[in-house]
């Protein structure tokens, strides 16, 4: 039988390590902040932004929420952004995806001072995980680095396969694998013989959003499953991007869906504003 890796309690960890860190700034007189903007009331991202919140909260760190309504201008958005790149009391600047439509997406993440992107993804901090600088690293791949340590699974000279090349997922998640010299391969919708690759894998990262679609054919005996996907089935309960009952009895270590990748995105986001503080100096 597989051990089964709990996102759960390592996140939990990671938050309780952040909170002795930012008790111990606070007797120094520093504040962490984090400012959260969020435009429009899609109903997921106001349980994300409320979520990080809480987190913040747990964790001791400020949170400043912008709550801006869907007929925000991309101008208005981006003055916001100008403002807080500007205040000396805001570590870190976080704005909530998707946007609506009319705001380009892309205009406004570059337009966070690469030194408050606490969710690591303006060009000057993938570029400087690319060429290994410090910098921020994307929250979801950054906390799968640190599920697969804090479980004891060795990451050098593994065969890492991960599906899917996502900007905020499946490349920074290659990269850091890399990093941590492992022997890389990234596979997409374009790879030929996707199974025949994937079940290379000492480790296998499956970020492909298609629920349950990764099988056992998929899996070789005695790997670690990392599962990032998180969907809704027919009965309306959250499953994976691997199908958990065929692949767990095959592998060593697996990742459940809820409670495996999940709870270290807020937990690595933590972990990245309490980082802000350091990289600011
Ligand atoms: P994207 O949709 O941006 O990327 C999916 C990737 O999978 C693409 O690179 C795509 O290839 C590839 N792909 C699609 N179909 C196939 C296929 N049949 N064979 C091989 N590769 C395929 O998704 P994300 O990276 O943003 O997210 C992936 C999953 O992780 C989703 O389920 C999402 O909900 C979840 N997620 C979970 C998080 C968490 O906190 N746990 C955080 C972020 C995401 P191509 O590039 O060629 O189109």
């Amino acid at each position: 039988m597989a051990k089964l890796i709990d996102g759960k309690a390592i996140a939990a960890q990671i938050k309780d390590e952040c909170r002795d860190r930012v008790a111990g700034m606070k007797a120094e007189g520093i504040e962490v902040t984090l400012a959260v903007i969020q435009v429009g009331s899609d109903p997921a991202s106001t349980v994300y932004v409320g979520n990080k919140k809480k987190a913040c909260e747990y964790v001791g760190i400020r949170s400043l929420a912008y709550e801006l309504p869907g007929e925000t201008t991309e101008s208005e958005l981006l003055e916001l952004i100008a403002e807080l790149n500007g205040r000396k009391d805001v570590n870190g600047i976080l704005v909530q995806l998707p946007l609506p439509g009319h705001i380009d997406e892309e205009k406004v993440l570059d337009a966070i001072d690469a030194r408050k992107d606490v969710d690591g993804f303006h060009p000057q901090n993938v570029g400087a995980l690319c060429i290994g600088k410090p910098g921020f690293v994307s929250c979801t791949p950054a906390g799968i680095i640190q599920l697969l340590k804090r479980s004891g699974v060795e990451i050098a000279g593994k065969e890492c396969v991960v599906i899917g090349r996502s900007n905020i997922v499946g490349k920074p998640m290659a990269l850091l694998l890399l990093r941590e010299n492992g022997t890389v391969t990234v596979t997409h919708s374009r790879t030929k013989d996707l199974q025949e690759v994937t079940k290379r894998a000492d480790i296998l990262v499956a970020a492909v959003g298609k629920p349950k679609m990764i099988t056992a054919d998929y899996v070789k005996e005695g790997a670690v499953v990392i599962d990032v996907g998180i969907h809704r089935n027919e009965n309306n309960k959250l499953c994976g991007d691997v199908d958990f009952e065929s692949v767990e009895p095959l592998c060593s270590a697996i990742t459940p869906v809820p409670g495996g990748v999940g709870p270290m995105t807020i937990a690595m986001l933590m972990n990245n504003c309490v980082e802000s503080v350091a990289l600011q100096q």
